[in-house]
């Protein structure tokens, strides 16, 4: 029988475990998009264990988060102390002192029909000095240029080639989302579970106990714990898929530091001998860390390496961070579905963590089971199908990162240059090399141009490209991408500086007063 069909009475009782970015993030997006009445919603959190609290760069998609939700953009850019971000700039990847920016947004366009780096390959293997494909990026210049305004909607200008995300303070984050969720129907409950009871014979979750001594009863059990996995990873036992031998890094210290001008509209990724720094710039102070791997890096020297890195006064102690890459064999087992670290973690390289919270809650949100039906578990099976694209595809661009690097003589990054790759990325790197090919993927990340970023950016160039782009003559050729670059030039006119566009928008209450000025 459907729920429309007379039990309107019959709610899934649905429990989410833990607080954190991932814990708020389901409870507000379930409150919102689930049809009201049908299901109560509670989640439980503990002030005591407390959340992991990074995690302040995202990427583009969370804006359809928050636009799906109705969040106002101003005021939760004032919440929760952003900026905007528009891509990372990577330094030092390949050689010590190198950059490029891994844009959010278009690398050129395509002409007759082919997409445009076959024709910048085509260019470059004919002699043309066609520069970098850097070059023709209207988010890279704006990067470039400190500036930032919204894209406008005009498709043939180029100032509609680029989209945004935000840095952001991740427990303000949190914070927000919670008053949103819990004034929307959510029940939250504070306590620390101590026990988890299963179903004797179906071994599904059935209640959790909370140190108090009271229990919380459900159907469906979203564990959102963290690190700790207490349902999916404990009760449940589903096994862990382990891929440090790939992405070797498995500790963080953070710290945040004093805001410099000018307010940067990008995250930084710097590389270190054992590791990498981000530095991210919010309103209200910079976030800074140093990821790195402990085979090759003690505590002690990692703290040195990201004390010595900071641009402004440092605010605290360095707090530290354990963690290993992979994910859950399954993230859906029985009525439970782990969401967040809980679920798996990929290195914050390119602050994948928040999006992959976002696709499990709308890939969710379609395979919601119903109150009365059971736990059907082929929602489980393609749930844990499209969570396995999520996080394979974005493991591959991860490790493309180290295997490009040419800092020759440092015993990681000579490690990851040399290690056995996972074959889909042996296949997209021979792709590239061959014909200038770059996955385009339709479900998940990343998207063709951000692929293209990372070979250019750390030297794998293509020796081939699609012959459909020998149709355009030569010397037009040469004139578009001329005029292009000319065209990006132009768009940089009268774009206000980050700073003065957060000024204008969506300062926070305590940072009113300062302003940067446009490069
Ligand atoms: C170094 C580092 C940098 C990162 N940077 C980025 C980034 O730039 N961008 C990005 O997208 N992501 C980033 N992330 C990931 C991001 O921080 C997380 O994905 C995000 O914070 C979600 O965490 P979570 O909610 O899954 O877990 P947590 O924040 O750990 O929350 C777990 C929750 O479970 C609760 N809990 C646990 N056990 C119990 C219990 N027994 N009883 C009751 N409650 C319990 C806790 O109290 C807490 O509320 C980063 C992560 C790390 C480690």
């Amino acid at each position: 029988m459907r729920s429309d069909e007379g039990q309107t009475a019959q709610r899934l009782r649905v429990v989410i475990l833990g607080g954190g970015t991932a814990g708020w993030m389901v409870a507000s997006g379930l409150s919102r998009l689930l049809p009201a009445g049908e299901y109560d919603l509670t989640l439980v959190e503990s002030e005591e264990i407390g959340t992991v609290g990074v995690g302040e760069a995202t990427l583009p998609h969370i804006k359809q988060f928050n636009d799906r939700l109705g969040i106002d953009e101003a005021e939760f850019m004032r919440a929760t102390g952003a900026t905007i971000k528009l891509g990372i700039e990577f330094v030092g990847w390949n050689q010590p002192d190198d950059r490029y920016i891994h844009p959010f947004g278009a690398f050129g366009e395509p002409w007759a029909g082919v997409d445009f780096q076959h024709h910048w390959a085509r260019a470059r293997l004919a002699g043309i000095d066609a520069g970098s494909l850097q070059d023709y990026s209207f988010a890279v210049a704006l990067c470039r240029a400190g500036g930032f305004d919204h894209p406008v909607t005009d498709a043939g200008s180029i100032r509609s080639s680029y989209s945004y995300a935000y840095h952001f303070d991740a427990g303000l984050y949190a914070e927000f989302l919670r008053g949103w969720a819990v004034a929307r129907g959510v029940k939250r409950v504070e306590g620390r579970i101590i026990d988890v009871t299963r179903d004797g014979e179906s071994g599904h979750v059935t209640r959790l106990t909370l140190a108090a001594g009271n229990g919380i009863d459900g159907d469906f059990f979203i564990d959102c714990s963290g690190f700790r996995s207490l349902l999916v990873g404990g009760a449940m036992q589903v096994p862990w898929c382990d891929w440090s031998h790939w992405l070797p890094c498995d500790r963080a210290l953070a710290v945040p530091s004093g805001r410099v001008e000018p307010l940067t509209p990008y995250t930084r990724a710097t590389a270190r001998k054992a590791g990498w720094t981000w530095r991210i710039p919010l309103q209200h102070r910079t976030g800074n860390g140093y990821v790195f791997s402990s085979r090759w890096c003690g505590e002690d020297e990692a703290r040195d390496t990201l004390l010595g890195a900071l641009d402004g006064p440092v605010l605290g102690e360095p707090r530290l961070l354990r963690f290993a890459a992979g994910r859950r064999a399954r993230a859906w087992e029985g009525n439970c579905l782990a969401v967040g670290l809980s679920s798996g973690f990929l290195e914050p390289l390119e602050s994948t963590s928040i999006f992959l919270i976002q696709a499990a809650l709308f890939d969710l949100a379609g395979l919601m089971p119903r109150a009365g039906g059971g736990i059907d578990p082929r929602l489980a099976a393609e749930f844990n199908r499209l969570f396995e694209i999520h996080y394979d595809r974005v493991r591959d661009f991860l490790v493309l990162h180290y295997r490009a690097n040419s800092r020759q003589g440092q015993p990681l990054w000579d490690h990851v240059r040399t290690m056995a790759l996972p074959d889909s990325l042996l296949h997209k790197l021979a792709l590239f090399r061959e014909g200038a090919a770059a996955p385009d993927y339709k479900l998940g990340l990343f998207s063709r141009d951000s692929w293209l970023s990372v070979f250019e950016g750390q030297g794998v160039m293509p020796e081939g490209y699609a012959r459909l782009a020998d149709r355009l003559p030569l010397p037009d050729l040469q004139a578009r991408l001329s005029a292009l670059r000319g065209r990006i030039r132009d768009g940089l006119t009268a774009m206000p500086a980050h700073a003065d566009f957060i000024a204008r928008h969506c300062m926070a209450p305590d940072h009113a007063g300062s302003r940067g000025n446009a490069a």
